[in-house]
């Protein structure tokens, strides 16, 4: 494999990854950055959740994005994953590959991995670099009391369906960001032009995802199950449905959108964007009945927005429903198209 010179390599390492906020010491990190390998501690009552994503740039951000807004999204992205299974952040371990080195560039995408590892007190501990095109490969290590992780297969039925923040706003900055959506080309604004508050709006919706580890560490014991949503509703709906071997049924009316998203988008192509766009990485999750009070009683002190969308019912997938609480087929063609492939 082609690596940069070791000299860079070293370098880089050196200048913009081992930084007091970045590779800073917490407590169970016995060493970090700078040996064949870290090693950190797992408190014997916990178990020790590990997650990776792998961004391409071109793919998974735009080419000549700012390197702090891709850095925040690629650990953000990985954040959230621990969020759904309830975990607290413990560190994590960078493989960046790029195609030379540039320091302005090494410097902003450092600054922008130091914002989110302080936030959540999760300090890089080792990684590997190497040249090639462009991509950001980041593996949180997460810490998560025994039994208690939030796993898809938990839901039961006569349990509630919630989901977190607002959605669709990660499928529609893609408009705004001037990039191709999968959601085909119908998918468009229904206004000329967004307002620049809008378009800033969803810029920091792609860019900016907030991983909802706050209210997972908050409320994640009322959860029978949760998944993040990275790939819009229906499909990571479908991922608790089949794995907790249940149906469930979603309220159309219930679902929650952005202000920019009513103001910018038509009603069908918000429901295509919450369903089918992905990209939002709020939090779908299934809470007890008799949990719910609390679940509210909690979001509110944490000033995080929850919304009941629907409930798990017995049987196989999810209907969707009316204000009246009628069945609705989504039998638009678009609709038809995704639902098969989502
Ligand atoms: P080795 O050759 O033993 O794999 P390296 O020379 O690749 O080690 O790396 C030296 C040290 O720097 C190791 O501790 C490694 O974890 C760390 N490191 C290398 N690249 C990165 C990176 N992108 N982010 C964080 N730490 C890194
Ligand atoms: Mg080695």
């Amino acid at each position: 494999m082609q690596k940069p010179s070791s000299h860079s390599e070293f370098e880089i390492i050196r200048r913009f990854l081992v930084t007091p906020n970045l590779s800073f010491p917490r407590e169970g990190i016995e060493l970090g950055i700078g040996d064949d390998a870290a090693l950190i501690e797992v408190p014997p009552d916990k178990h020790l959740a590990m997650s990776m994503d792998v961004l391409i740039s071109g793919i998974h951000f735009p080419l000549g994005a700012d390197p702090s807004l891709i850095a925040n999204r690629a650990l953000a992205v990985n954040l959230s994953d621990l969020a759904a299974m309830g975990a607290e952040p413990y560190c994590f371990t960078l493989g960046l590959v790029l195609p030379h080195s540039d320091e302005k560039w090494l410097a902003s995408f450092s600054g922008g991995l130091e914002h989110l590892a302080r936030q959540y007190n999760c300090p890089l501990v080792g990684g590997d670099t190497s040249s090639g095109p462009m991509s950001i490969s980041i593996q949180v290590q997460g810490l998560v009391e025994k039994k208690r992780a939030t796993r898809r297969s938990g839901a039961n039925v006569g349990d509630r369906i919630y989901v977190s923040g607002e959605l669709g706003d990660g499928a529609i900055a893609l408009l705004a960001l001037g990039l191709d959506s999968h959601l085909g080309s119908e998918f468009t604004f229904a206004v000329s032009e967004p307002s620049s508050e809008c378009r800033q709006f969803f810029e920091d919706a792609y860019f900016k995802p907030q991983p909802q580890i706050g209210l997972s560490s908050a409320a994640g014991k009322l959860f029978s199950s949760a998944i993040d949503i990275s790939d819009g509703l229906q499909g990571d709906l479908q991922h608790i449905l089949d794995q907790s071997e249940v149906a469930g049924n979603i309220r159309l009316e219930a679902i929650p959108y952005s202000k920019s998203a009513l103001c910018c988008v038509s009603p069908e192509n918000r429901l295509l964007a919450a369903l089918f766009g992905g990209d939002d990485y709020e939090l779908c999750f299934t809470v007890a009945e008799k949990d719910c009070a609390e679940l509210d009683s909690i979001a509110n002190d944490l000033g995080v927005s929850v919304t009941c969308i629907g409930d798990i019912k017995a049987g196989k997938g999810i209907e969707y429903l009316d204000a009246d609480g009628s069945p609705v087929e989504l039998n638009a063609q678009a609709f038809q198209h995704f639902s098969a492939t989502a």
